[in-house]
């Protein structure tokens, strides 16, 4: 004979099952949330040891000025963008940036070669590290001063 339930079982049976389904939910959206931080952690994470490499492997290396904002002189987080100003192509990494460039250009837009204290212009320049380890860009007119700078040996 099969057991017929009766309202009230079937009643409490449904409430049990909510429950069940309820809690799956939560944990769900707990599973997610955790999920989300993870991949937020690790994405950080990511860009940080992307960025302390490069510090520390560039040395030495000509650095593309696509890594680099060349008004703050510093190696950047992310990728600059290049504009051109004066019919020169410099590379930086905000509008606040390109402004300095535009407002200030004898100031920005020029520096000194970093081995002959020779004039330049930041678009024509080598770009180098100031120091391994650190973000600071150094700038050289040619290979020459810039092997010279990494003391390395000029053929
Ligand atoms: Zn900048």
């Amino acid at each position: 004979m099969a057991k017929k339930l009766t309202k009230k079982q079937l009643r409490e049976k449904q409430a049990v099952e909510d429950k069940k389904f309820k809690k799956i939910l939560r944990n769900g959206a707990l599973l997610s949330l955790f999920a989300l931080i993870l991949i937020n952690v690790f994405y950080t994470h990511w860009c940080d040891t992307k960025y302390f490499i490069r510090k520390h492997t560039l040395y030495g290396k000509k650095i593309m000025p696509e890594l680099v904002c060349e008004a703050e002189n510093l190696l950047k987080y992310h990728e600059s963008y290049g504009v051109n100003i004066d019919d020169n192509t410099f590379y930086i990494c905000s509008s606040k940036c390109k402004h300095y460039i535009v407002e200030h250009y004898e100031q920005f837009a020029f520096t000194i070669d970093a081995q002959s204290g020779d004039s330049i212009c930041k678009a024509e320049a080598i770009l180098g590290l100031k120091k391994k380890g650190s973000n600071l860009i150094v700038y050289f007119k040619n290979e020459e001063t810039f092997e010279k700078y990494y003391n390395k040996k000029v053929r």
